[in-house]
């Protein structure tokens, strides 16, 4: 009798920026090393912001990472070792093709764990995410504490020279000071409310 081959899984880790995403990502391929799992994490090679070849985290925890742009690149590098766990951090900003290969990759039996903002800053849907998160075996949305009066926030506030961006300036600014902060409702401010439907998107029912 031919054994049933087990499935993996699919959890979502998100939240705004300074939340802790990716000392969570970290904490969870660590205690899959522990447990003899073989591990191998992820990150777009736009985040550039410490270490090429490491996940690191605000507080400077790091864990080896491979920066790729495409997924084939990932394909490529999955498929010269046998991987139990794939973490994926600010999976947000990987193309679309994303989702379809962390699908195939959960199908045939490994555990993914995916890391990324929930929301851009203009309070809207960032990339794959919603889809992810829809998904996902498990969500664990993170909060941050908020930069203005210290409540639990869930937004990524972008300052342009000092100020609270507009939400059609344009993500490169050359020149302009820009500056993030966790905010909480409240105290988050962009002068267009969010839209988090687009026109031509497709629309579902049940
Ligand atoms: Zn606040």
């Amino acid at each position: 009798m031919m054994q049933k081959k087990n499935k993996g899984s699919l959890e979502v880790v998100c939240g705004p920026m300074f939340s802790g995403k990716s000392d969570e990502l970290i904490r969870r391929m660590r205690r899959a090393k522990i447990a003899k799992q073989r591990v191998i994490v992820f990150k777009h090679r736009i985040d550039n912001r410490y270490a090429v070849s490491h996940v690191a985290s605000h507080d400077g925890t790091t864990i080896e990472a491979h920066a790729v742009n495409s997924v084939q690149e990932i394909q490529a590098l999955v498929q010269q070792g046998f991987y139990d766990v794939l973490g994926f951090d600010e999976v947000q900003f990987f193309p679309s093709d994303i989702v379809p290969l962390i699908c195939a990759y959960v199908e045939e039996g490994k555990r993914v764990v995916a890391a990324g903002l929930d929301l851009d800053f203009r309070g809207e849907p960032f990339g794959s995410m919603p889809i992810l998160l829809a998904m996902a075996d498990t969500v664990h949305k993170l909060q941050a504490i908020c930069s203005i009066c210290g409540q639990e926030a869930h937004f990524t506030q972008r300052l342009v020279n000092g100020n609270p961006a507009k939400y059609d300036e344009p993500i490169i600014l050359v020149g302009a000071q820009e500056a993030y902060q966790a905010r909480c409702r409240n105290c988050y401010s962009i002068d267009k409310l969010p839209m988090p439907i687009k026109d031509g998107q497709k629309q579902n029912c049940i």
